[in-house]
């Protein structure tokens, strides 16, 4: 009987291959760093090629580290950074260009020219004009490198985001595919249809030969014929969407929060796209056997990164636990509160120009008190994205999942239950994203049976409840409010 799922979890900085058991239980992981190339500024990539061979490495690194036979897999599953652009020759599979990364600024002018495109791009893709998401960057290499349009137009370059990259390469060349979460975040997939849109490959020129074939998240991708093994490639969906199954968020109104360097909140509002008035962005959560459900999401740009700040820039602290035991020295924020707006605000503000400001602080202020509201200021962010969901969405969300470095603070945990008045459930299982493509391959492997069995094998291990009075919440929550319109006052 085949024992594992092999997931494999591309991301920004490195690559990761885990090995799950039939219950859905971690059993082994390997990661290899990945080099980032910074060749301008604000230009952010990387060699496709690279993110390739690490793959392979902990592919067979974590094998060897189990002590466990390629027999024994039952499929693979792959999740990955998203929006991150490749492209290559279909026939030398050489990238033409390097990997240009989702945090990359390189195409703004591009988007910039396409600002009377809003209203259309939006409510075909769900997204907004950003350089963050993949057509501009297609538009960016097309354009940047010699004859590469024509060849798109010729079929002799393709596109893919990493999933399909490394699809390519498992099959050795054989299937060119991408799933549906992937593809609602090039902004060129209408989530309406679930296919190409070809007035969006019109506005921003960029030929059709060139993109993947598009299917559901859960599907038989093909063989790894790379490693010459009858192992398919079986569930697919790009890192948010599949830390959010592998949450096991498969109701309406299910939410879940990462807290990772930013925070990711990603909301299952259903069968039906919800478009935001608010900055939300709307995508799609997974498609399974022909039924697609949707999310919002929002991020904070500054969420475990405050906690970094801390420890390097203010040097408060040594290491990031450090950040509970100086908060807990202190019996609450003595009314501090800090507003980390290191790169401006993300959801629901949209504000580039804030910076980080501190309010409240009297002669009594101490580090403790400065690290305490940091925590909260984490919080905070999350509340009033979560705050957005809830009334675009008029879904009342009745608890939050989470997972992330930053969940590790009990004190976070516990005062992002207290303000926002509900429980928080820790799943044991903090791999999320790569647990979340483990249970889609393993549905379509027969691994595990039903939805109902995935959740019957998820264990929550932390559970937080509001300690705090509703009213205490309120009154800390308008004094954030403050804060925030205070900040964004400022300028300098
Ligand atoms: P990413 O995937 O974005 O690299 P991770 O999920 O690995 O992020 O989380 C890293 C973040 O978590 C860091 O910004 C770090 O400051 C924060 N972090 C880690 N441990 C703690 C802790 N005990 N308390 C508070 N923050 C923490």
């Amino acid at each position: 009987m085949k024992k594992y799922i092999l997931s494999i979890d591309q991301g920004t900085t490195s690559s990761r291959a885990i090995l799950f058991d039939r219950k859905g239980s971690l059993v082994a992981s390997a990661s290899k760093e990945v080099n980032l190339v910074y060749q301008k500024e604000g230009y952010v990539e990387a060699d496709a090629t690279e993110i390739w061979s690490s793959v392979v490495d902990v592919i067979n690194n974590v094998l060897i580290k189990a002590n466990v036979k390629w027999e024994e897999i039952d499929s693979f599953g792959i999740t990955n950074q998203r929006e991150t652009t490749v492209i290559w020759e279909k026939k030398t599979e050489k990238p033409v260009y390097n990997a240009i990364i989702w945090q990359s600024r390189q195409s703004q002018y591009i988007c910039e020219k396409l600002a009377k495109k809003e209203t259309i791009i939006h409510n075909k893709t769900g997204l907004i004009i950003n350089p963050y998401f993949s057509a501009s960057k297609i538009r960016f290499i097309l354009d940047k490198v010699d004859g590469a349009q024509k060849r798109a137009e010729k079929g002799e370059l393709l596109f893919g985001t990493i999933d399909t990259w490394l699809i390519w390469k498992l099959t050795n060349g054989k299937v060119h595919a991408t799933d549906t979460t992937n593809a609602s975040r090039t902004l060129l997939f209408n989530i309406n249809t679930l296919k190409w849109d070809k007035d969006l490959l019109e506005i921003f020129n960029i030929p059709e030969k060139m993109l993947p074939e598009v299917y559901s998240s859960k599907h038989d991708y093909g063989k790894i014929e790379y490693f010459n093994r009858d192992i398919h490639i079986l569930g697919v969906a790009g890192d948010q969407q599949a830390s959010l199954f592998g949450h096991t968020c498969f109701k309406e109104g299910d939410c879940k929060n990462t807290y990772g360097t930013g925070c990711f909140m990603l909301m299952n509002t259903g069968s039906k796209p919800i478009l935001s008035k608010k900055g939300l962005l709307t995508t799609i959560a997974w498609t399974i056997d022909g039924k697609t459900t949707y999310a919002l999401e929002g991020s904070v740009f500054i969420g475990g990164a405050a906690i970094q700040w801390l420890r390097d820039g203010l040097k408060v602290i040594k290491e990031a636990p450090e950040a509970d035991e100086s908060a807990l020295k202190v019996k609450d924020n003595g009314g501090v509160y800090f507003v980390p707006a290191f790169v401006g605000l993300g959801t629901p503000y949209w504000d580039d120009d804030v910076r980080g400001t501190i309010f409240g602080m009297t002669r009594a202020t101490n580090r403790h008190h400065i690290v305490r509201a940091t925590l909260e200021a984490i919080a905070f962010q999350s509340k009033d994205v979560f705050d957005i969901m809830s009334e675009e969405s008029q879904i009342v969300i009745k608890s939050l999942k989470v997972d992330g470095g930053a969940t590790n603070s009990n004190v976070l945990m516990q005062f992002q239950s207290d303000i926002l008045q509900i429980d928080i459930q820790k799943p044991c299982c903090l791999e999320s994203t790569a647990l979340g493509v483990c249970y889609l391959a393993g549905l379509q492997s027969g691994f595990f049976k039903s939805l109902k069995h995935v959740k019957d094998c998820h264990d929550v291990k932390a559970e937080f409840s509001p300690k705090m009075p509703a009213n205490l919440a309120q009154n800390y929550t308008k004094s954030w409010t403050n804060a925030v319109k205070a900040a964004r006052l400022f300028k300098a």
